[in-house]
């Protein structure tokens, strides 16, 4: 069993409630937490996963309602995908048309069959058709199980040049060179759900300008402090990058570093994970606090954006 791969990944997005209804409703994802900006307690940090809400299952948002849209360039994650059963695509591309969401007709990536979307503040999304992914258990809250999505299959960054990256993936991350396709080098770590990172080097190119819609980083999966710590000395100590003391994220223990092509990378634990504070069949019911807010909770539940 692999430990590597991504964690989660977390964007930005409009409206909290429009960003619940698309995940949970549309996408049949499980909202598995349901708490706040650690770091800006007046907004929401919104948590999608499956059941247990398990590492590489999970894409994150901070909704901001009155947010600009942001625009997609260079030092930036511009796809997110998720991992469908192979046959599944078809009931997807229905899907999507009946519910009047912005898609794509599907297409074969690196020999898989890919359905691109957006999310309702323009996040690009795309599922992917995985012979496997059938096997695997799911989480079905709106969307039958045969087809249910089954945690994330990669990211795609969008980079000036991809070799320093890379090198990061491959020397730190666990990640080897899997499959080449134009400009785009795809990266495996051997993780079913979050298995992939595809780097697109495009060379000179407008930077990305962060806001809804944009990924504002992603995290990759640590086992446990031991082996975070080890990866932090490797970033230190052969590639020269500044990296974060830990943070306690109440789910899961943080440390984040930008990466050579401008882009911020998280490696997080994967204990203690969601059950921590509700069990798995209340994950995502209620608001949730880290202790030091605690004391505050009446003003920020009273400044939070109904969800309901
Ligand atoms: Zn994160």
């Amino acid at each position: 069993m692999t430990h590597h791969g991504l964690h989660h990944v977390t964007a930005f997005s409009g409206s909290a409630l429009r960003n619940l209804d698309f995940y949970t409703e549309v996408l049949g994802l499980r909202l598995v937490k349901k708490t706040v900006n650690f770091d800006d307690p007046g907004t929401y940090h919104l948590y999608y996963g499956d059941e247990t809400g398990r590492p590489g299952t999970i894409l994150t948002f901070f909704p901001i309602a009155d947010a600009a849209p942001g625009r997609v360039g260079i030092g930036e994650t511009s796809e997110t995908a998720f991992r469908v059963p192979r046959a599944s695509i078809g009931w997807w591309l229905q899907r999507l048309l009946e519910a009047g969401i912005v898609h794509d007709a599907p297409v074969a990536v690196m020999g898989e069959p890919t359905l691109r979307l957006r999310d309702p503040d323009g996040t690009m999304l795309a599922l992917v058709g995985v012979a496997e992914a059938g096997e695997a258990s799911a989480w079905t809250g709106t969307v039958p199980a045969e087809h249910a999505i089954r945690g994330l299959h990669g990211v795609t960054l969008l980079l000036g040049e991809a070799g320093p990256t890379a090198a990061i993936l491959t020397d730190v991350l666990g990640f080897t060179e899997d499959t080449r396709e134009g400009s785009s080098t795809r990266y495996a770590s051997g993780a079913a759900e979050g298995g992939f990172v595809t780097l697109r080097a495009v060379g000179e190119f407008l930077r990305g300008r962060q806001g809804a819609g944009s990924v504002h980083h992603i995290a990759f999966r640590a086992a446990d402090d031991a082996a975070q710590a080890a990866m932090v000395e490797a970033l230190t100590t052969r590639h020269g990058l500044g990296v974060t003391e830990q943070r306690d994220r109440a789910y899961f223990r943080s440390v984040y570093f930008r990466e050579p092509g401008g882009i911020l990378f998280e490696i997080a634990t994967d204990v203690p994970g969601f059950s921590v504070d509700e069990p798995i069949a209340d994950l995502g019911t209620g608001l949730k606090l880290p202790a030091g807010l605690e004391p505050h909770r009446a003003r920020i539940e009273a400044a939070l954006p109904p969800l309901a």
